[in-house]
């Protein structure tokens, strides 16, 4: 990694802990502080700016611990928590090690020797190595309620300002207002400035359809993007080990028809898998194609799909659209029946009973 300030650490303050060989520098997002990862002492060294790197030294420092059979490599300052994380790499198991120090309690002017207190060193069976470290980025830096990755997704589709009239591109590190507008109906819309869907976010991901879809099925208004992102942060608490959420189509870049649904043509429209029991993420369909013969299945868990479709109308959908043996139902759910039609080869799916492979969520 390359240091954000240039200046030369020569001298140690006198009485303070020795820090050599620094390799690596986590520095504090309010620019008050920072600590150097040091390979041959294995110390973070804490400094202050600007006052102390002004003189080419360093204020304190957890105990020297050089000689040793571990070096720190890199380390990383993350929010949560105020730590700075180290990365200790050695060659065997036993000394390969994760340093965590709590900065609360190395507040500016903190000098002399960091108390063992201040820090924990891990060490388990599953690190080996470590050479680098690194955290989930901020989720929303410039705090303009519209995430990074929803952003950085978007950075390279120019929209219209609609209060500047500029053309303009998303920006995850300068606050942007929502431009998309949904127009029309959910049967006959188009979208305006629409929002892309990324690829996989927090506890979801987009399944790709057939190959003419690809890039296509992707686009909502901003409102819908987020109930997706809102949904898969909630649903990631309580299933961190998956299955994600398995996200369909939802509509072309400009809305209108095109995606072989008689909706979804405003952005306002999306379709999401059922929840399985086998640890898999789909595809599941009540129709059984090709025999188009519907009956229950036993890799469906009703429990998990209950409880995905209470989160979407906890977020905001208002219409939710399910499949009659998927036994869902609570306020805004409609269950549907009927025949499964005959088998299409081209789809892969049974014609008539729309919802037996995924369901379908609809945003005021
Ligand atoms: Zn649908």
């Amino acid at each position: 990694m390359k240091a954000i300030y240039t200046y030369t650490i020569k001298v140690n303050m006198a009485g303070h802990p020795v820090c050599q060989d620094c390799v690596d520098v986590a520095v504090f997002p309010a620019g008050d502080r920072s600590f150097l990862g040091c390979f041959a002492s294995n110390n973070l060294c804490l400094a202050d700016y600007p006052t102390n790197y002004n003189n080419n030294e360093v204020r304190a420092a957890t105990a020297y611990a050089g000689g040793g059979t571990n070096w720190i490599r890199e380390s990383v300052w993350t929010p949560y928590g105020n730590k700075v994380l180290a990365a200790q790499y050695a060659v065997t198991q036993a000394d390969s090690k994760i340093m965590i120090l709590d900065t609360t309690k190395t507040p500016i002017g903190t000098t002399g020797i960091i108390p063992l207190t201040a820090y924990t060193t891990v060490q388990s069976g599953y690190i080996w190595g470590p050479e680098g470290i690194g955290v989930w980025p901020h989720f929303d830096r410039d705090g303009d309620k519209i995430s990074d990755l929803i952003e950085a997704t978007n950075a390279d589709v120019l929209f219209i300002d609609l209060q500047t009239g500029e053309m303009r591109f998303f920006n995850p590190t300068v606050p942007d207002v929502d431009p998309s507008r949904a127009y029309g109906t959910y049967d006959n819309g188009w979208l305006w400035n629409s929002i892309r869907l990324p690829n996989e976010g927090i506890g979801y991901r987009h399944f790709i359809g057939p190959a003419s879809e690809l890039g296509k099925d992707n686009w909502g208004i901003l409102k819908m993007i987020q109930l997706i992102e809102a949904v898969g942060r909630e649903w990631n608490q309580s299933h961190k080990e998956g299955p994600r959420i398995s996200i369909g189509d939802i509509s072309p870049q400009y809305g209108g028809g095109g995606l072989g649904h008689a909706s979804h043509q405003n952005g306002k429209d999306v379709d999401v898998r059922y929840i399985l029991n086998n640890g898999t993420e789909g595809p599941m369909d009540f129709c059984n194609p090709p025999t188009c013969l519907a009956t229950a299945q036993t890799a469906y868990d009703q429990s998990l799909a209950q409880e995905l479709v209470n989160l979407f109308i906890k977020f905001g959908a208002n219409q939710i659209f399910v499949d009659q043996l998927s036994g869902i139902n609570g306020t805004g759910v409609t269950q549907q029946d009927g025949s499964c039609g005959t088998y299409n080869p081209q789809t892969t799916k049974c014609t008539l009973r729309e919802h037996s492979h995924h369901f379908h969520v609809r945003i005021p």
